[in-house]
């Protein structure tokens, strides 16, 4: 018996008349559906008659989960894994499943259709050739200003998720952190009725949505234009390291000289510790 097909559908961020045909085809083809919160997707199946059987598959039970999936697709019986909605995988469960099918030799096929990044990209009016996508930035301040710093210098449009309830402190994280006028874009209940894209500076996203209390319900993506490539920028250097390693090579003079011109230290400094390493 040939093993079943785990195909990975993507569900509407918003309106459900988003869907796509093969979508609604899919799940209703289907021997199980492994979905995110059946709860949450059972609205979704009544509005398109889809009566396909359905398991929990959610970041709490996905290890569980895992083996009897494989065993019914080897069953043959064919899977739909989908999330609460968008894209599977995408700041979504369903990786272990993925890997484990792919690492197996098993068939995946992806049934295209809604991403809130994608969605956010295509209209917010930033450079779309390279994008980071960063998912959901850490909840605890510290760790989030830690998380966001390796970001800072980094040229390709920034794309992130996050919630209502952070969407002000990631915004004051980000404006302090990338500078106030790095231009950004916040993108709000995308494809619902209270859809909004917010342009501007980050300063000026920052008031704005703190400010009004309505632009902080919902869900979000906020989009970061990438760093400027910096110019005349200097780099950082282990002066110690450096002069060790012109006095391997040069008279001491010309050590010193040249470590001050690359250091921008004091000649005289300099000077002194190059006799220390060399004494050395
Ligand atoms: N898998 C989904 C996808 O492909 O977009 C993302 C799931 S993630 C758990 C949920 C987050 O995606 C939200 O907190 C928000 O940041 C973003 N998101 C989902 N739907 C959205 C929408 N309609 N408008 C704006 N952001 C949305």
């Amino acid at each position: 018996m040939s093993k079943g097909v785990l195909y990975v559908v993507a569900t509407p961020i918003g309106n459900l008349d988003d869907f796509s045909a093969r979508g609604v085809e899919t799940l209703r083809q289907v021997d199980l559906i492994a979905a995110e919160d059946t709860r949450h997707s059972r609205p979704l199946l009544r509005h398109y008659g889809i009566d396909t059987p359905m398991r929990a598959l959610h970041q709490y039970n996905e290890q569980a989960q895992l083996a009897s999936l494989l065993a019914s697709l080897d069953a043959g019986q064919s899977i739909a894994l989908i999330s609460d909605a968008g894209t599977p995988l995408i700041s979504d469960p369903g990786f272990p499943l993925v890997r484990a099918v792919a690492e197996q030799g098993g068939r995946i096929v992806p049934v295209p259709g809604a991403s809130a990044m994608v969605c956010a990209l295509s209209a917010a009016g930033l450079p779309t050739d390279r994008f980071l996508f960063a998912g959901f930035p850490p909840r605890g301040a510290a760790q989030r200003r830690a998380w966001l710093q390796p970001l800072v210098h980094q040229a390709s449009t920034l794309v992130f998720y996050e919630s209502g309830h952070r969407v002000v402190d990631s915004l004051a994280d980000m404006a302090r952190l990338f500078g106030v006028s790095r231009q950004g874009v916040v993108a709000r209940e995308l494809t619902k009725l209270h859809e909004t894209f917010l342009r501007g500076d980050l300063e000026t996203l920052f008031d704005r949505v703190r400010q009004d209390t309505n632009q902080q319900k919902g869900e979000f993506v906020i989009l970061i234009a990438g760093a400027e490539p910096e110019t005349g920028r200097r780099i950082e250097v282990d002066v110690e390291q450096l002069l060790a390693t012109l006095l391997a090579e040069l008279p001491l003079k010309q050590a010193v000289a040249l470590a001050a011109r690359i250091s921008g230290d004091k000649k005289n400094k300099l000077y002194k510790q190059a006799l220390e390493i060399a004494g050395d």
